[in-house]
């Protein structure tokens, strides 16, 4: 099992979620909301030897975070991974889209600077705008669009960007979202959990609960779950060895 976009920090007990990961043997990338909170989420995961923390400053939180540009810009050299970041143009965070702009411009400008990370993205609403920030800083890495839902037309710019997706419970739960995992490169989805915002059966989702999500791409894509989580490792192995990240070299 992966799950590649988690807020591990975020549950009321980490730590139980934490040992949940290690019997399921589940892979997981913590994202991160806030530099601030890279210390902490370091402390959290050590000795766990298959969860690895991205280092990020969500975009719904950047109009009052941005002043800790300078502490993401201290911890980036730790950080193999970047996320969550990105841009939110919804009702309620598009009037601080100017500052969200720039946060997320010099991160990516940032990434392109040192070699390019892996980067997971949120671009609700904005993903025209995300697309044109990553492709006008040159070559910031592998950008992983998380939930994504966007048009078509940006699905597929998304695509020609070389992006990948992480797909989780709320995308398998709306119609809009199941025909956007169709029109995905199956080579380029991993499963996410976007625990423990998203839900399952009412409660937030956790990395255990990724075979249901791989149970639920199989299905879409008509095939047996076995043959899509097979893919999904090899993919996985892959992304890990663009970033140098899971997978040691
Ligand atoms: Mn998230």
């Amino acid at each position: 099992m992966i799950d590649l976009h988690c807020h591990l920090d975020l549950y009321p007990d980490p730590a139980a979620v934490i040992r949940e990961c290690s019997a399921s043997g589940a892979y997981v990338l913590a994202v991160t909301t806030t530099p601030r909170a890279w210390p902490g989420s370091k402390k959290l995961i050590a000795g766990s030897s298959r969860i690895r923390l991205a280092l990020g400053l969500h975009p719904q939180l950047a109009h009052e975070r941005a002043h800790e540009l300078p502490v993401f810009d201290l911890a980036f050299n730790e950080a193999v991974y970047i996320g969550e970041i990105g841009m939110d143009g919804s009702p309620k965070y598009r009037m601080h889209l100017d500052v969200q702009r720039r946060v997320f411009k010099h991160i990516v400008e940032l990434c392109a600077l040192h070699g390019g990370r892996t980067m997971s993205i949120h671009s609700r609403g904005c993903a025209s705008h995300v697309i044109q920030i990553l492709k006008q800083a040159g070559k910031p890495g592998v950008p992983v669009f998380h939930w994504f839902s966007g048009s078509n037309r940006e699905l597929n710019e998304a695509i020609d960007i070389g992006g990948w997706f992480s797909v989780g419970p709320g995308m398998l739960a709306s119609a809009r979202g199941r025909t956007l995992i169709n029109m995905m490169p199956k080579a380029r989805v991993i499963s996410e959990s976007d625990g423990p915002f998203a839900k399952v059966s009412g409660r937030p989702a956790r990395p255990a609960d990724m075979a249901r999500v791989v149970e639920g791409i199989s299905t879409l894509w008509g095939e047996a779950p076995e043959v899509t989580s097979d893919r999904m490792h090899a993919s996985f192995r892959k992304l890990s060895t663009l970033s140098n990240g899971f997978v040691k070299r």
